[in-house]
């Protein structure tokens, strides 16, 4: 058993931590949302006032926060306030399994070492679902005596658990991951519409292209045409994995194609055509509702 704090308990942290719980690690968990603490109290975890509370004298910190700005105001401090890593003992694991950008995770794991900490990006891909089954996939950075460390608190809410590289390369990894993400859920899109429009059955032109050259994730798994299968574009495009998140991470993704001279044309359309979607005031629908863009004006 580890005493871990978990901080941000929010659609993925909340199951994650409950995860903890369920292995027997004893989690001590905040939010700013008291109901959020009170749901995770109730799973056996036990709440806190702050995040120097939760981890006081725990050997595992993780956070699952929105974005770069809230993991560094957590960690480095913030409007005068101490971080966390300058009250947390020089022998704590942190783990922060946000999506944010690498320059942030560079920040952070510079204070770290310099405290004599080890710290881990650590993002995950899977969604709310995965992280419920305790089946997400992650993407470690940082140095192999910390991934070590790790592997065995993620294999609680994870089944893959990948040491990508240095500190910064998992959040690379994912984003990787989401701009592909992103430009075969538009190509799908675009080509089962395209079929719907000359006449022939979505669901038939599913199976036809499941079994040819264009085969992929999210014609297999996550059909954006509804009624073709049980994914988010049959229940009205609920989420899943928001409009809002998918233009983050490609936003991400922009970012760090320019600072290492990356050319990405397909992502940065992709990031363009999420970003009308998001203008639209889709933001909250899932990210395989970008199929509605493709109706005619
Ligand atoms: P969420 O908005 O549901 O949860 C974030 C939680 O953090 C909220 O409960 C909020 O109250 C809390 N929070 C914000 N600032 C805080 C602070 N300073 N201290 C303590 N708590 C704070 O977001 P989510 O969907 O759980 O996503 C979390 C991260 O995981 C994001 O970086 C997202 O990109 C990534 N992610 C999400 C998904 C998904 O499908 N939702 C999938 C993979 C990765």
């Amino acid at each position: 058993m580890t005493t871990i704090a978990f901080i941000g308990l929010g659609n993925m942290g909340g199951p994650m931590a409950a995860n903890l719980v369920a292995a027997g690690h004893d989690v001590r968990v905040y939010d700013l949302s008291d109901t959020a603490i009170a749901t995770l109290v109730k799973q056996g975890a036990t709440g806190t006032k702050s995040p120097r509370e939760a981890a006081e004298n725990t050997e595992v910190v993780i956070s699952m926060l929105p974005a770069g700005q809230h993991v560094a105001g957590l960690y480095l401090g913030s409007d005068g306030n101490a971080g966390l890593l300058d009250t947390i003992s020089a022998d704590c694991l942190v783990l922060d399994c946000s999506t944010i950008d690498v320059d942030t995770v560079r920040r952070v794991q510079k204070k770290a070492t310099e405290r004599g900490q080890q710290f881990l990006d650590a993002p995950v891909s899977g969604g709310v679902a995965a992280a419920q089954a305790g089946t997400l996939t992650f993407m470690c950075g940082g140095e192999e005596a910390g991934f070590e460390r790790a592997e065995p608190i993620l294999s609680a809410m994870g089944k893959n658990i990948f040491h990508a590289g240095g500190h910064g390369a998992g959040q690379v990894a994912k984003m990787c991951n989401n701009m592909l993400l992103a430009i075969h859920m538009i190509g799908t899109s675009e080509a089962l519409k395209m079929g719907a429009n000359s006449g022939l059955d979505p669901s038939i032109l599913s199976e036809i292209m499941l079994k040819s050259s264009g085969r992929n994730w999210s014609l297999e798994l996550y059909n954006p045409y509804p009624g073709v299968m049980d994914s988010p574009a049959s229940r009205g495009y609920q989420p899943g994995f928001m409009v809002d998140l998918m233009t983050k991470d490609l936003g991400l993704a922009i970012e760090n194609a320019k600072k290492t001279n990356s050319k990405i044309p397909l992502g940065e359309h992709a990031e363009s055509l999420y970003r009308e979607k998001q203008s639209a005031g889709d933001g909250k629908k899932d990210f395989s509702s970008i199929l509605e863009i493709l109706e005619p004006a």
